[in-house]
């Protein structure tokens, strides 16, 4: 068994993971990240990803604090406009955001571009895809891998690896539990014949589209792309399985029509002209009692999904970010010496952070994709039309 020399062992390559990876490069602290995607560019081409908007507080805070703020401004798009339909495609809501520099988005693909870009390839290792962690004897940390060899002699291991984190069940025993809603999401290319009918209604924003527990969104993405997402409430039992992903005609035809019957065609053509395989997200999310109920364990901790995962609430990774900042901060204080303080410090702060994002992800569930339509959705905002 090979020993490592890096005291700290990050899991996952995700915005949580490479943040703190990269707050631990600047301060000169060994750590390595294991990855289970074979390769940096493998999401790019394998999965449909959106944009994420990143806030002052958290997202752009923690790409301050890693000397990153400038480059992703340079790639950032601000003051993207939202537009709020029903499902005739009528306007209730549109918000211009002109001027509006607190949310910036970035598409999802760039922002971990921007962090890989920022860390020596050699501390990231692909294709690493853990299975367990145990703990040695001597009070160090073995990690399992599904096709390579485990590593050894590790000091923290941090879980940074989503939604369905194998490094949680060291720590916390309850599983995420299911939202009851369901996302696909696929992207329409400029190519597209139907682009222009995407251009005339979300422009350089997003589109979003509500109906009796229903969505179809559109996200202008910075390579001229849409980025298409549909939403809908169905039981566990009900989800698709992945071989009706493959085409979005497939997916249309044999279960997503009977959903959307009495929708406008211009708004479900967007899903039936898709260009690319769809991608599935059945929406789980953490409970409150899981978090409130973890005791400290020595040795492991956890930062965002992995933690606190919700249902898309906008804050996810910011929320991932901002652990990362906490955490690295602890550790860059205390050293490499003290880390057991440094992750009861950072776990103190986090927990009530972490409830606090699990209650607003159960708003979003009710109020928003579970509402009737726009107006229930507008009222539950503030912002009726
Ligand atoms: C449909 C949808 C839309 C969303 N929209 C938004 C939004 O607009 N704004 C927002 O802020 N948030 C949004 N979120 C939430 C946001 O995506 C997450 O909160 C954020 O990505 C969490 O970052 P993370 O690094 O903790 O986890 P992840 O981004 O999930 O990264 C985890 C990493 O760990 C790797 N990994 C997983 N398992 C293993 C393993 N066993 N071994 C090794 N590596 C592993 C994964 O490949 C991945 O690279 C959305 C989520 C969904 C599902």
């Amino acid at each position: 068994m090979m020993q490592t020399q890096a005291p700290i062992a990050i899991i996952g390559a995700g915005p949580a993971g490479l943040t703190l990876a990269r707050l631990l490069e600047v301060a000169e602290i060994p750590y390595v990240v294991f990855e289970r995607d074979v390769s940096a560019n493998w999401a790019n081409e394998h999965q449909s990803s959106g944009t994420l908007d990143l806030h002052p507080n958290t997202g752009q805070a923690a790409l301050l604090e890693a000397g990153l703020l400038p480059k992703f401004q340079s790639l950032a798009r601000y003051g993207v406009p939202i537009t709020i339909a029903d499902a005739q495609g009528k306007i209730h809501s549109f918000l211009s955001r002109e001027g509006d520099e607190d949310e910036p988005e970035i598409d999802r693909k760039d922002l971990r571009d921007l962090l890989l870009s920022s860390l020596p390839p050699s501390k990231i290792l692909w294709d690493h895809k853990i299975q367990r962690i145990e703990k040695e004897n001597n009070g160090s940390v073995t990690i399992y891998f599904t096709h390579q060899d485990p590593k050894s002699g590790f000091r923290l291991v941090v879980g940074a690896d989503g939604a369905w984190s194998k490094v949680r069940s060291t720590i916390i025993s309850s599983k995420p539990q299911y939202s009851g809603i369901h996302f696909f999401s696929s992207f329409i290319k400029p190519e597209n014949p139907i682009y222009p009918l995407a251009a005339s209604k979300a422009g350089t924003g997003s589109f979003l589209a509500f109906g009796k527990e229903r969505q179809i969104f559109l996200y202008y993405l910075g390579d001229g792309s849409y980025h298409v997402s549909v939403g809908l409430k169905i039981s566990e039992k009900n989800i698709p399985d992945e071989s009706i992903l493959a085409s979005a005609s497939t997916l249309w035809d044999t279960f997503l029509q009977e959903y959307f019957t009495g929708w406008a065609s211009d708004l479900t053509k967007f899903v039936r002209s898709c260009d690319g395989k769809f991608r599935s997200w059945p929406l789980y999310t953490m409970t409150e009692d899981a978090i409130l109920s973890w005791d400290h364990v020595p040795r492991v901790t956890l930062v965002g999904d992995a933690v606190h995962l919700t249902v898309p609430t906008g804050d996810g990774v910011n929320n991932a970010m901002h652990d990362s900042v906490n955490l690295a901060r602890h550790i860059i204080l205390l050293g490499v010496n003290d880390l057991e303080s440094a992750t009861l410090a950072y776990e103190k702060e986090m927990r009530p952070r972490a409830v606090a994002a699990i209650q607003k992800g159960h708003w979003m569930t009710r109020h928003m994709f579970l509402a009737k339509g726009p107006e229930e959705i507008l009222a539950a905002m503030g912002t009726d039309d």
